[in-house]
């Protein structure tokens, strides 16, 4: 039997001493992580949660959103992460969605938590460090742990999928148990020697299975920052000598531009993973080479637990997202789902032990996302002779010009070529004749300077005629999703 809840448990019996979440110089001991998910445990009872109910957490990288997670999977209760930046609105739909009753929120995030709960008939808990001991207090311990089967949910996490509102994707005990014994015994061999960063926001799921998940799993101390900024993650690096660094490539790319990296001691570091987006190929040779520690790319998705392939230690290649990991089969396919030849695109489609059971309540969606078993990506991918699997960009983002595909990752990545250049994105927008036509909105790094015809004529130079931006737009920064993705959808251009 698979249950999430346990590793806690056998963790804290094996290692009960040793650090398990930090932040800042408060640290709590696995006895003590313990301890508190049992009263946690005790509290949702107090407020009439049972097995299989959801309850919501809206709450930044601090300890109580683990403490929160596990005494709600110790329960049987399936846990709902949200975005603590999330609006009324958004609140309210997630909660009514999930058919959540109860809505766990960190102070200074109250005013918005509250009024989606109040629309969507939810019970409120506003959690706040000096308060947070008054709640516990008094509380029969629940030691015991629900008895979970391994195809019980343990997590609905809320992703837009390839299309439309927010759905949410039911991950099992046994989808995240499995995808966590994977990073940390066969990926990054996390051990309770690690010093993990938690940098990655918990409510999303690289975080939450590759930071949290495994540093629990493996007995690792997890070190979290609430906000991430340069200094601030350098600073945490060098203070608790961070072995295991995860995070986006927004990440790599602020970290491999900071100006003052060489003042912090980075030598600690064992291993960095990036996901979530692609990583530019010049960012990865320029991360590596400041803080002399390899990269090792993946690549997954909230449906997916996320980890669906990855780059080995002794077996990488820039650019790529690597080789499936146990358990996990990937095929690339065309639009009548057959498998197209080797080094060619086609639609990334997934199945093994990590695709989610459905979308919470959504069959339709369900069926149409997982139509015969293999899982639908919605990323365009194509596979060398080796097996190493590339991400060419995602279907919907693909432009078409005058009949031509272009793959804006392909332009993106010319773009971070110059030296000038911090981050790019490559869209579209509607033309008359051409049907689509291309533009690059692009973000200068810091004290550089470069003119969008300079920009424009550096692409032209390198690539087919049809791929180059005919329009090119400078701006201060690029509109950033939670984990720091870029938000294409939400680049307006301004000069056309
Ligand atoms: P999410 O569900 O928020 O984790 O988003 C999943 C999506 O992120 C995937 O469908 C990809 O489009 C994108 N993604 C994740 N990892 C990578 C990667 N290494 N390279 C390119 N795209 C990625």
């Amino acid at each position: 039997m698979t249950n999430l809840a346990m590793n806690l448990v056998h963790t804290a019996a094996k290692h009960p001493d040793r650090p398990a979440i930090r932040l800042g110089d408060s640290v709590l001991s696995y006895a003590q992580f313990e301890q508190a998910s049992q009263l946690v445990a005790a509290l949702l009872t107090q407020h009439g949660v049972r097995p299989g109910d959801r309850v919501a957490l809206m709450l930044p990288n601090v300890p109580h959103f683990a403490l929160l997670y596990y005494g709600a999977l110790r329960l049987g209760a399936i846990v709902v992460p949200m975005n603590p930046l999330l609006k009324e609105r958004e609140v309210a739909y997630h909660l009514s969605d999930s058919g959540a009753r109860l809505l766990f929120v960190w102070t200074g995030f109250e005013q918005e938590g509250e009024a989606g709960a109040v629309l969507a008939e939810a019970k409120t808990i506003v959690v706040e460090p000096t308060t947070w001991p008054g709640l516990l207090a008094g509380l029969a311990p629940v030691a015991e742990v629900h008895e979970a089967d391994a195809d019980d949910t343990a997590v609905i996490l809320y992703t837009s999928g390839t299309t439309g509102k927010p759905k949410g994707a039911e991950l099992t005990h046994a989808n995240i148990a499995r995808n966590v014994e994977i990073c940390a015994d066969e990926l990054i061999f996390v051990s309770e020697q690690d010093v993990v960063f938690g940098g990655l926001p918990l409510f999303h799921v690289f975080g939450q299975t590759a930071s949290l998940n495994a540093a629990i799993y493996a007995g690792a101390c997890l070190t979290l920052l609430p906000k991430f900024d340069p200094r601030a993650a350098l600073e945490t690096i060098a203070r608790d000598k961070v072995t295991i660094f995860q995070g986006v490539p927004t990440m790599y790319t602020v970290l491999a531009h900071f100006p003052e990296r060489d003042h912090y001691d980075t030598s600690s570091l064992r291993v960095c993973v990036s996901g979530g987006a692609a990583l530019p190929v010049e960012i990865l040779n320029a991360f590596e080479s400041a803080y002399s520690c390899i990269v090792l790319e993946g690549y997954g998705l909230s449906e997916t637990s996320p980890v669906v392939s990855i780059n080995r230690l002794d077996q990488r290649r820039a650019g790529s997202i690597g080789v499936p990991v146990s358990g996990v089969e990937v095929r690339i396919v065309d639009d009548s789902a057959v498998d197209v030849p080797v080094g060619e695109i086609g639609e990334l489609i997934v199945r093994g032990h990590n695709v989610m059971k459905s979308y919470w309540g959504k069959p339709d969606e369900t069926a149409q996302a997982i139509p015969d078993g293999w899982f639908r990506t919605g990323d365009l991918a194509r596979r060398d002779e080796d097996g190493f699997l590339y991400i060419v960009d995602r279907k919907k983002d693909l432009i078409i010009r005058s009949g031509y595909n272009v793959y804006p990752r392909e332009v993106e990545e010319v773009l971070y070529e110059h030296p000038a250049v911090a981050e790019a994105a490559v869209v579209a927008f509607p033309h008359p004749e051409f049907g689509d036509e291309i533009a690059a909105v692009v973000a200068l790094k810091p004290g550089a300077a470069a003119e969008p015809d300079e920009l424009r004529e550096f692409v032209k130079a390198k690539v087919a005629a049809y791929k180059y931006p005919r329009v090119v737009e400078i701006v201060t920064a690029l509109p950033k999703g939670a984990t720091g993705k870029i938000l294409k959808r939400e680049i307006t251009l301004t000069t056309v």
